[in-house]
């Protein structure tokens, strides 16, 4: 098992990143190499993996074996949990200016640990003109220890500045064949359905697994793929939208219930409400803007079902005064995770979900 196992057909990109983990690992001892830069760019379709590429790079890089996938810096890298991995998501349009500034402050700390910082910014093609600046600086005159893994659906989607900085690496679609493999192999998916997963989903791999696992995903790829067949009349066509509605809420409400109860517990423990003796000042009005950013999230939940939901918690604390940092956690240091980092490094980068909406194309704005 290594770090690299959840990429599907991408031999090439695993190789030049390998390279550059050793490359790093000489670095870290002194040594004079070219191999390894500060700051990348994972580009590739939907589905092909670039954010895990970036996770899998970035446990790589804090693990002592390379990436063996197995130590406590690899887990913890890949869930997200690690203390020098920062990773920033959005369901908002674009990634404005002040949260990057709060990116750029944390990314010039030297890393807890004794190897590298990570700063993973899932959305970079949603960065505003304002914010691409603010976070040039840091690619420039990046801090010794300090790695900017961008991700993005392509180069052009990067503003110049920033792409013309960053070491770029194209993922592919995975090959139908390969998807088919990884869905029998990981997940132990019987032949036929891995093959039809693979080719219904048309090498994304998370809708793959979607399908290959759960039997209510193909039954409702069945339905949708009849509610052409039904459209008759405009009756009919409301008919289906209100029905497709429907399952859709359906089929997100306990996923999204889950993880909404799960972020009010983290909330509680972050401002210790309920411990006796601690009078919890801000806790009501954090409550109340982490509702509002979950019913934004719900909605989009429902409205891109299709996605698969983050495979580990997310922590979601509102900061003191405005906006909300949304911060990764894990489970046992998600306490002092997330007081270090509602302390330290307090970082607003739109809302908590990266899945959603992430492929559509916006307009920059500042
Ligand atoms: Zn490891």
């Amino acid at each position: 098992m290594t770090v690299w196992d959840d990429l599907v057909g991408q031999a090439d990109v695993i190789d030049s990143l390998q390279a550059s983990v050793t490359a790093a690992d000489a670095a870290l001892h002194g040594e004079l190499t070219a191999g390894m830069t500060h700051a990348w760019l994972f580009t590739g379709p939907p589905g092909s993996g670039r954010s895990n590429a970036a996770r899998a790079f970035a446990a790589a890089l804090l693990c002592d074996q390379g990436g063996c996938g197995s130590c406590l810096a690899c887990r913890t890298a890949l869930a997200g949990s690690h203390a020098d991995v920062t990773r920033v998501v959005t369901d908002q349009p674009v990634i404005r200016v002040d949260a990057v500034r709060e990116l750029v402050r944390h990314a010039a700390l030297a890393p807890a640990g004794n190897r590298w910082q990570l700063m993973i910014v899932e959305d970079a093609d949603r960065l505003t003109d304002s914010a691409a600046d603010a976070l040039l600086k840091s690619i420039e005159e990046p801090p010794p220890r300090t790695v900017w893994l961008l991700c993005a659906p392509t180069v052009e989607d990067v503003a110049p500045t920033i792409r013309s900085r960053c070491r770029s690496l194209v993922l592919r679609t995975p090959p139908t064949a390969a998807v088919a493999a990884y869905l029998t192999e990981r997940d132990k998916v019987p032949a036929p359905v891995a093959a039809f997963a693979a080719r219904a989903s048309q090498g994304h791999i998370g809708r793959a697994r979607a399908l290959a696992l759960n039997e209510a995903s193909r039954n409702r790829r069945r339905e949708v793929l009849r509610v052409p067949g039904q459209l008759k009349d405009l009756g009919s066509c409301l008919t289906c939208a209100a029905n497709l509605m429907e399952a859709a809420t359906e089929e997100a409400q306990p996923r999204v219930e889950a993880l909404d109860a799960e972020e009010l517990r983290d909330l509680e423990t972050v401002y210790g409400a309920g411990t006796r003796g601690v009078k919890s000042t801000g806790f009501a009005a954090a409550a109340k803007e982490l509702q509002k950013n979950q019913k934004q999230r719900a909605k989009r939940f429902v409205r891109e079902r299709h996605r698969p939901f983050p495979s580990r918690p997310r922590l979601l604390l509102p900061r003191r005064g405005r906006g909300a940092a949304r911060l990764t956690g894990g489970a046992g240091q998600r306490r002092a995770a997330a007081r270090r980092r509602y302390d330290g490094a307090q970082h607003d980068a739109g809302d908590v979900n990266a899945q959603v909406g992430r492929d559509l194309r916006h307009p920059r704005g500042a």
